[in-house]
Formats: C-alpha cells, structure tokens, sequence
C-alpha cells in the first residue's frame, strides 16, 4: 500500500533527481569557507532576496535562533504573535540559547498588523527590558497556513523601523508565499533585517536552511552557528539538493496549493467537519472534528488503515499538508477514505498517543 503522509511537508525524501544531484556535487571544507557548492548557494539566495550574504544552517530552527542571539543582547524582548514557531517550537530557545524574554502579540491566522503593536514597546527605563525585534512568520503555521499580503509585511516593517527594533522573517515556508501571492523573493526580501528559509518543506530536501541579511549580520551569525553547533563540513552534498530545489521544485508548489484546497473544498461539505478555515492559501490548513465521531487521534488511527496519514494537533484538531509526495491523482481518494471514515465515526478507535503538538 502507497501511504500518503499528510502530517506535514518535511516528510518528503529526495526525488532521483535530487539525489543525482546530491551524488554529482562538488564538495570542500565548508567551515573553512572552501565548499563550491555551499557557496554557490549562499549567493545565489543573498542575490535572489537582495541582500548581502547568507549563511547556511542545519534547520530552520538553528537559523530562525542564530538571527535572535544576533539581533538581541541578554534581557532583551522580541515580540511575535502568540501562535510563532520560534517561541513555542523551538524548546524555549530565547530564552535558553540568547536570555532574550518573549511577549505575544494576537491576531488572525497567526498574522501580525501593526494595530495590535502598538504600546507593545517597553519604555526606555531601567525597570524595563529593551524590546528589540519583531519576528514575523510568513506563511503561518499554526495560523493556518496563511500568506501575508505584501503591503501588509512592508507596514510591519516600517513600523519596526521607526521604533528603532529589528526585524527577522521566518519564512520556513516563505516559498509558499511566493507563490501564492506573487511577489518577488526580492520585495519580501526588503522588509526584513535577516530572513529564514528552509529547504527541507515544501522544497523536499532532506534537510538545510539558510540565514540570510547584511554582510556584518550574517558574519556574527556565522559565529553563533558555529557555537550552536551548525557548522558543518562537506556540506555541499545538502546545497547541491537545495540548488536542484530552486531549480525543480518551486513552481510546483502552486500544485500543492491547488490540491490543498480541493481537499478543504471537499471536507467543508462534510457533516462533522467543524471550524474548517474560510481562507486556505497554501499548502496546509485545519480543522476540528465533531465529538461525537471520535477525537482527531482515533481519526488518524482510522485512517491509517487506510493508508493515510495526518495531523492530529490535540484534541478534535487535525492538521492537514500537501507537498511534493501527495500526487494530484491522489486527493479524490483521500477525498473518499475521510468521507467514509466520517460517515461511519471512529470512536471505537483506540487512544493512541496524543499526536505531535498536542499539551
Ligand atoms: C518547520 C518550521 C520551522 C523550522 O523547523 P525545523 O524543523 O527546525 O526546520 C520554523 N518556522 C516555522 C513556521 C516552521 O513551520
């Protein structure tokens, strides 16, 4: 049985191709500077996001926290929304790696504006931590897959600027953005004070994501991956399956798009299906399961037997993502498994686990 995997778009494994890729590149001593193909990559981006340098790191998690021990000094505050992956995926890392404290702003669809920043700068006293950066997540995870309007990020972005804060984009599925709205890699690109990306989500690299800014900003990010851990050696295998990524894989993200919301159109029809997110712009969206069919646990256990695997986030809430591996021939039968899986309930299910994100 092929297994569909729904669970997030890191499940991808390389293509042919992207190995072929792999196997072909030219390698050298990365922390020594000397990896062609790393290099290659890190100018390829800095140039195609305008800015000045880049720097390659093993996840977006190491990327997203070198740009905060760059950015802020020990007792320092960033603020970001409530849902962001950097305070609440990435093991407390602020605090734990940079001593930086973070205050939540709300908003909906996990996207900031600049009417719920205001008073959220502390007074410059010394009672006070030195509010120090915006972190803006672009598109959102848990806000439900939601793309940023360009205008809206250029609002955020000046009014950083005029509050004298940086500003760090992280944009794990920025590409997805990209896509679906429209602008420029470039145009986001000047927004931000230092920008994250990865490779390995809807890109379908095994893993790598890069940190990208001015000279000065990715020069002390280069330190601080070192410290972290990051630096690496022949590194150019996994750039090589980033340049075939850039290549081969960007333009098809509109096919996951596409697919997400034909798998969102068909369920929203469904009795049972709850709280489905009037707006999917991506590639990834939520919704909530009635009670009485059973919780979204058993839902996966049901499914499984199916072939299919998903997201349950706690409680009645699933996650779902297209990405590389879920071929469009594939959703009208996912279609009719969640269908019937639905019809006939599932609480008869055992209570397996608690799924990946749930308390
Ligand atoms: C996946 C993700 C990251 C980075 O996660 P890694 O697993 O460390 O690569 C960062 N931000 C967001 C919004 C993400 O979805």
């Amino acid at each position: 049985m092929t297994i569909l995997d729904l669970r997030s778009d890191t499940v991808t494994r390389p293509t042919a191709e992207m190995r072929q890729a792999m196997m072909a590149a030219e390698v050298g001593d990365d922390m020594m500077g000397e990896d062609p193909t790393v290099n290659r990559l890190e100018h390829r981006i800095a140039e195609m996001f305008g800015h000045e340098a880049a720097v390659l790191a093993c996840s977006g998690t190491q990327s997203n926290q070198m740009a905060v021990r760059v950015h802020c000094q020990p007792g320092d505050e960033l603020l970001i929304h409530s849902t962001g992956h950097i305070c609440n995926f990435e093991g407390g890392g602020p605090a734990a790696l940079s001593g930086v404290s973070v205050r939540t702003v709300p908003g909906e669809g996990g996207m900031l504006q600049t009417a719920d920043l205001a008073g959220m700068i502390r007074a410059r006293d010394q009672h006070f931590c030195r509010t120090r950066l915006l972190c803006v997540e672009n598109t959102t995870n848990i806000g439900g897959g939601r793309v940023y309007p360009l205008s809206r990020l250029q609002e955020l972005s000046e009014w950083a600027r005029a509050h004298d804060l940086r500003v760090h984009l992280d944009g794990a599925r920025l590409f997805n953005a990209i896509v679906a709205a429209g602008y420029s890699a470039a145009e986001a690109g000047s927004c931000f004070d230092t920008i994250s990306i990865c490779f390995s989500k809807g890109l379908g690299c095994p893993f790598g994501s890069m940190l990208i800014g001015d000279r000065q900003t990715i020069q002390q990010a280069r330190r601080v991956r070192k410290l972290f851990g990051g630096s690496l050696r022949q590194s150019g295998f996994i750039a090589a399956a980033a340049i075939h990524a850039l290549d081969h894989h960007i333009d098809r993200l509109a096919d996951d798009h596409r697919n997400a919301r034909r798998l969102a159109d068909g369920l929203r029809t469904l009795n049972g299906i709850r709280n489905l997110s009037e707006t999917v712009d991506s590639n990834l969206f939520f919704f909530e399961l009635d009670p009485a069919l059973g919780t979204a646990v058993q839902f996966a256990a049901a499914l499984r037997e199916d072939g299919i695997l998903i997201g349950p986030m706690g409680g009645q809430r699933v996650r779902l993502v297209t990405h590389l591996d879920i071929p469009d021939d594939a959703i009208d039968g996912i279609l009719r498994a969640m269908t019937r899986r639905i019809a006939a309930g599932f609480a008869d299910q055992p209570l397996l686990g608690k799924g990946p994100f749930s308390k």
